[in-house]
């Protein structure tokens, strides 16, 4: 049914999300037909209805239908557009398949709604998800009431645990500080949580001499804590560290009132039985071993968690100290897995967190909550915030603030987090050092390069687009820099950066083919995060590019050698500037030729067309090539004969999206390619593709390394 219309009706699960583009909601479905039969489509469906102007055969008619207002718990009938969920796969990028199926979801749509096609109707107000709806009215009150836009989603995002309308502006300064985690609901918010409630509990228990006869105020407490922070983890989107931190809660809790004493390391080991016992998938999770190592610390530091009612008859004061005390023990010994599964840690994070923790939990979140009742509550936690964002700013413009490294293999990681794990352990002082020499392998780790006189090609999974990342012993080219997907979201910053940042790739240089937004989008956010990147292009001198970087035209003729590797461009001509042509006519066209044993060659050539591919042939130039990027993604205005016929590739590589409107790589254009008995993959078979000029003979593409049975397909 994939690319057909449906009509479908069902409820609104969750509160809708809007965007810049429309709406994006997840509908638990009733019913669908096709064509007027009943057919049976996923239960659980993503949809986007997105507003703006509807074209048809590439001509804009008229504005869509705009996005209705929407809301938890209605019951819709509309016709869709149905899609699989596909994502990008890049390596160690983020699993959007997988993200996906441990929600339950399992097909994507987009809201038909243009003016031809039957109006979405709202069927009746179900009363399935009274939590959400509540949810969604508590989010409407707070943009309502809090006029700067910053700070109502960063208080949206604590009470309601909604982090979309957080700025992207604001979520590089967290993750630079590494504070990330306190904008988000998660185990330490909730564990924080159940602490205060408890205590709170315990505190009017305490009150009554016939309810401690009942029950006595420890056992009343740790019920108390337990069932309040689950109430709080439901309210704010029930997300999956919430339910993890509960569940770990829950269990700690019974085993306690059960009156069983069981040595930490098996309190330990059932409380992570039981979250994975009921998430599986868990394990294929960051924030899940991140949680578990914490908590194994505490555990072994023998800090609050393993005890969190025993210390309330404590002092305030003891109880911060212990706290601070947590946190430094936490962060230390996590620093080493942090690097491991994000590949960065925050230098300053201690330092940030040292304030930022106690400031957000103890001000900033009680604020915001007693905001649902006392609105103007709200000014003061904004203003609490804008104090916490003015110090996080100021740490995060430090020059070391993050310290990235290449992702090391599994076994050296697992050294690094033993060695944080000793450094904070309960043993005596020189044992303790012994955890240093095991950090190092970590962090003196190297991805592996090509050696000298041989490159690598990356073609990152970006959709529609180009991106290729060339590597040599010692430098690193970027050709083209992918798509813009939408105002706030673009290949640079979802995909590259991460990328760059895993491999610990600097780049000498960014090569722009042309203008199009296709391969310029994500250049804005590489050229910020890449300062000693010089700037290769064929986009115009008044381009709003240059002010970002200026830079230099790609001209026939220059050519470049990195550690025995051959580079020169082909195409354009420095005549073709002095005249108007369109874009894809200016792609700049770059050779690469290895030196190494077997000499190889690769030709990236950006979106040339017929005409430049036959000036190419007819000039005699060197393009002759073992892998070739086909040229404008398969459109069938490229790939003549007379080009393939000069090229000769062995292997020929696509980049375009998944059922990409522009359909992209064309059949026709794809025969001839097949009929020369070339190899052809596309990203969205293969996700990223890897080759290396030293082992010449195949492609690496990242979906086949890891298939899952939670991967689409692609058919
Ligand atoms: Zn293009």
């Amino acid at each position: 049914m994939e690319g057909r219309d449906v009509l479908i009706s069902g409820v609104v699960t969750d509160m809708p999300q809007r965007n810049e583009a429309g709406l994006r909601f997840t509908l638990a479905v009733d019913s669908a037909t096709l064509d007027g039969e009943p057919v049976q489509v996923p239960p659980r469906v993503d949809v986007g209805w997105y507003a703006g102007v509807y074209s048809v055969g590439g001509e804009q008619v008229a504005l869509q239908r705009q996005p209705g207002d929407l809301r938890a718990g209605e019951r819709w009938r509309m016709t869709v557009r149905l899609r699989a969920p596909h994502g990008s796969r890049n390596p160690h990028g983020f699993d959007y398949e997988l993200w996906l199926w441990e929600r339950g979801v399992q097909a994507s749509a987009y809201v038909r709604a243009g003016s031809a096609d039957p109006e979405p109707q709202r069927l009746e107000q179900t009363w399935t998800h009274p939590v959400a709806l509540l949810r969604q009215s508590v989010r409407e009150r707070i943009y309502a009431h809090v006029e700067q836009r910053q700070f109502a989603g960063l208080i949206a995002a604590l009470v309601v645990g909604d982090q979309n309308a957080i700025d992207r502006v604001d979520w590089d300064v967290f993750r630079a500080t590494g504070v990330a985690h306190l904008v988000s609901i998660s185990g330490l918010h909730i564990t924080m949580f159940a602490w205060g409630a408890a205590w709170l509990v315990a505190w009017l228990w305490r009150r009554s001499g016939r309810l401690c006869l009942l029950l006595p105020a420890v056992d009343a407490a740790l019920l108390g804590g337990v069932l309040l922070a689950t109430a709080y983890s439901l309210f704010s989107g029930w997300g999956i560290p919430a339910q993890r931190t509960c569940l770990m809660l829950a269990t700690v809790a019974l085993l306690r009132l059960s009156g069983a004493r069981w040595p930490w390391p098996q309190v330990w080991m059932l409380a992570c039985a039981v979250v994975v016992a009921v998430d599986p998938w868990a394990l294929l999770q960051a924030g899940f071993w991140l949680s578990f190592v914490a908590v194994g610390v505490l555990f072994a530091t023998d800090a609050g968690v393993a005890r969190p009612v025993a210390g309330l008859a404590r002092g305030t004061v003891s109880r911060l100290a212990a706290m601070l005390r947590e946190q430094w023990v936490v962060t230390v010994a996590l620093a080493p897995l942090t690097l491991l599964l994000f590949g960065q840690v925050s230098i300053v994070g201690l330092a940030a967190n040292a304030l930022a923790i106690p400031w957000v939990t103890l001000v900033v979140t009680p604020l915001a909550m007693a905001g649902v009742a006392v609105p103007w509550l709200w000014d003061l936690a904004g203003g609490a915030i804008a104090v916490l964002m003015q110090f996080l700013q100021w740490l995060a413009a430090w020059p070391w603030a993050t310290l990235t490294l290449a992702t090391a293999p599994w076994w050296l990681a697992a050294s690094g987090v033993l060695g944080g794990v000793l450094l904070v352990a309960r043993l005596p002082l020189y044992m303790r050092f012994l955890g240093l020499p095991l950090l190092l392998p970590v962090l003196l780790w190297q991805a592996p390069l090509p050696p000298v006189g041989e490159f690598e090609l990356l073609a990152a999974d970006i959709g529609q687009g180009n991106a290729v990342l060339v590597r040599t012993a010692t430098h690193a080219l970027l050709y083209d820099a992918g798509p813009r997907y939408s105002l706030e979201s673009d290949a640079g910053h979802r995909v590259l950066l991460p990328l760059l940042q895993v491999l610990h790739t600097r780049l000498d240089l960014l090569l722009l083919s042309h203008r199009d937004t296709d391969h310029v989008g994500g250049a804005p956010a590489v050229l910020a995060m890449q300062p000693q990147a010089k700037l290769l292009s064929s986009i115009a001198m008044d381009d709003r590019l240059q002010s970002l970087r200026k830079s230099q035209h790609c001209v026939a003729g220059q050519h470049w050698e990195w550690d025995g590797v051959q580079f020169s461009i082909l195409h354009p001509q420095a005549a073709d500037y002095e005249s108007p042509h369109p874009p894809n006519a200016l792609s700049c066209v770059l050779r690469i030729l290895s030196t190494g044993a077997r000499s190889q060659t690769a030709l990236l050539v950006g979106d040339i067309e017929r005409v430049q591919e036959e000036l190419l042939v007819a000039a005699q130039a060197p393009l002759k090539a073992d892998v070739l990027l086909v040229p404008h993604h398969g459109s069938k205005t490229s790939s003549s004969e007379a080009f393939l016929a000069a090229v000769q590739p062995r292997e020929a590589w696509v980049q375009s999206g998944y059922r990409n409107r522009y359909g992209h790589p064309v059949a026709a254009v794809m025969q001839r390619y097949q009929e020369r008995g070339i190899v052809v993959h596309d990203s969205p078979h293969c996700g990223a593709m890897t080759w290396r000029s030293d082992s010449p003979s195949q492609t690496l593409c990242d979906r086949s390394v890891e298939m899952h049975y939670w991967s689409h397909h692609v058919p």
